[in-house]
């Protein structure tokens, strides 16, 4: 049978409860579930605030469209960024007319805070750091010289579902956190995100800007009664971002069963480390101290790492790769030869098959087969 890189798994009948209650309720848009859903994470998480979304794509434009308005930022200004991230991290910079200027990873393949310090300029605002994996890398050092140079923290948290640093969960302390519940994600859904502001005003900025401005929800005028239920305000063009019931109804379900999760996920990591670990060949992604990662990927390093992919796929394992420069793509050719090491990382990294379908058995297998197949 052919391992894949991603599963995603559903407890059906308890997502289709869920869902029944939205369809028998005739409720199935913004409100009701989204309302419960956000209210589920704020108490999972600890988070102040918490707006449900339909992507975390759609929430990290959302984030600096607020931020570039709330801070007076102009067109053209500069925001720290990473080479080696899904496009939607440098995509959402670019959406608000901002400058994606990039900076270096670590061994942790997060961003390095001297890189980060380096390319500090007269117009940098912002910086958008990635937890690779759910690992935290070395937030801390990031989040301190955010501070100390007036700098705004924006952490996109795709992987981060679950993930704490010294016992507290991720996105406590940045300006904002966006969360991803896509379907490889390690909260699932189809497609979905969450947006938690720090700051209260501005989440309440981002609810009115997530459904194109206007200043009341749906449900909440429903509910209210009163006639006048048109009678709303528009502040300013947003956007129609916000999440629906149905993906809510899925999130709810999934959160129940996220620490589960991602404690089998971290059990295949140790597995993977056990049985990886002392080859010469094969460098792993180290996670940092006092991190207890969601374990949404688990990463290798080797020379040869198409050829290896290339031999697992001849039986039937399928990994993946977390990311390709985003410099060699020619959107952002622009910033090619400044990150050497996320570069050189590009070219290494593999990520081997995490989900719940994946055994001890398939681990000893998988194992054998990059022990059997990593070269110098
Ligand atoms: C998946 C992912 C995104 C985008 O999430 P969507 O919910 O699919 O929009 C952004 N950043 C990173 C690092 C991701 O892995």
């Amino acid at each position: 049978m052919a391992i894949q890189l991603f599963v995603p798994n559903f407890r059906i009948q308890e997502c289709l409860d869920e869902i029944k209650e939205c369809l028998e309720k005739g409720w199935t848009g913004l409100g009701f579930k989204t309302n419960q859903f956000e209210e589920a994470w704020k108490a999972y998480t600890g988070l102040p605030n918490a707006h449900f979304l339909s992507s975390n794509t759609v929430g990290l434009h959302l984030a600096f469209e607020l931020l570039k308005t709330k801070h007076n930022w102009a067109d053209g200004d500069e925001v720290i960024t990473t080479p080696l991230t899904f496009v939607s991290s440098n995509h959402a910079i670019l959406y608000s007319q901002l400058s994606p200027v990039f900076a270096d990873v670590d061994d942790s393949l997060c961003l390095d805070p001297e890189s980060i310090e380096a390319r500090i300029t007269d117009r940098t605002r912002a910086v958008i750091y990635v937890g690779v994996g759910g690992n935290v890398g070395q937030y801390e050092r990031v989040l301190k010289l955010c501070r100390d140079r007036g700098l705004v923290l924006i952490l996109d948290a795709a992987h981060m579902s679950g993930t704490r640093f010294h016992g507290k969960h991720v996105g406590h302390d940045a300006d904002v956190t966006v969360f991803s519940f896509q379907a490889v994600k390690n909260l699932p859904t189809a497609d979905s995100g969450m947006i938690c502001f720090r700051d209260a005003e501005d989440d309440a900025r981002a609810r009115k800007m997530s459904w194109l401005g206007i200043n009341k929800d749906t449900y909440a005028r429903t509910a209210s009664q009163g006639a006048y239920k048109w009678m709303y305000d528009v502040e300013e063009v947003g956007f129609k971002y916000h999440g629906n019931s149905i993906m809510a109804a899925i999130g709810l379900v999934q959160l129940k069963y996220l620490d589960n999760d991602n404690s089998y996920r971290r059990q295949l990591a140790s597995w993977y480390e056990e049985l990886l670990g002392g080859h010469a060949n094969v460098r792993l992604v180290p996670i940092t101290k006092g991190c207890e990662s969601s374990r949404h990927l688990f990463q290798i390093r080797v020379k040869n790492r198409d050829e290896l992919m290339l031999a697992l796929n001849e039986h039937e394992v399928y990994p993946g790769v977390h990311y390709r420069d985003n410099t060699e793509y020619r959107m952002y050719a622009h910033g090619k030869g400044q990150c050497p090491k996320s570069h050189q990382a590009s070219n290494e990294i593999l990520s081997l098959p995490m989900h719940m379908g994946v055994t001890r058995k398939d681990v000893e297998l998988i194992a054998s087969l990059v022990n059997r197949y990593a070269a110098q």
